[in-house]
């Protein structure tokens, strides 16, 4: 289980100060205008605390908006505001980056298994991300299993370890992967 641990900081230049790290201030500032609506989130540079807007819908006209999710925005539903700031696809369209260093932390029932038990049948170990962070799989297989990246790479060459996806790649959602364990052989 990838855990969370705290929200990413999003990346963009401070009109302030030299700072580029921002966070939520936990408030979404709705404008409206007859029918059409603004909706912003609202974050402060970390270091000078100067607030700036991220963009959620501009010009939106009230029908097009889910009712409930409105109300959502006007209460600054935590929730939201969550999702908000970890929403890659707001971010790019809004040009930052979001920085997910420090937000998360494998939990496993350690190690995820015993790779040298000699049942027989493959066991599917499932890998549940709490939140969309990026992180490497080598990265979640080295610390899951408490091995070295040779080894990690070793056995996945070998395929007692058989992913749904590269090893080097990034994963930010649930994926299951299967562990092949010892042939008797090698028992
Ligand atoms: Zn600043």
């Amino acid at each position: 289980m990838v855990s969370e641990v705290g929200l990413p900081a999003i990346v963009k230049a401070c009109v302030s100060c030299r700072s580029t790290r921002h966070r939520p201030t936990g408030k979404i500032r709705v404008n409206a205008n007859h029918k059409l609506l603004d909706v912003w989130l609202l974050i402060c540079c970390e270091l000078c605390g100067r607030t700036s807007k991220v963009p959620v819908h501009e010009r939106v006209n009230v029908r097009a908006l889910d009712h409930e999710r409105l109300v959502k925005f006007h209460d600054n539903d935590p929730a939201v505001v969550r999702q908000l700031t970890m929403d890659a696809t707001l971010a790019q369209r809004a040009g930052y980056q979001l920085d997910w260093t420090g937000t998360w932390r494998l939990d496993t029932d350690m190690p995820f298994y015993d790779l040298q038990r000699g049942d027989a049948a493959p066991h599917e170990v499932i890998v549940r991300f709490e939140l969309p962070a990026p992180v490497r799989v080598e990265k979640l297989l080295t610390a899951g299993f408490g091995l070295s990246r040779p080894a990690v790479r070793g056995l996945v060459d070998s395929g007692r370890i058989r992913l749904p996806l590269p090893v080097y790649a990034k994963a930010r959602e649930d994926f299951t992967f299967v562990v092949v364990t010892a042939s008797p052989e090698h028992a």
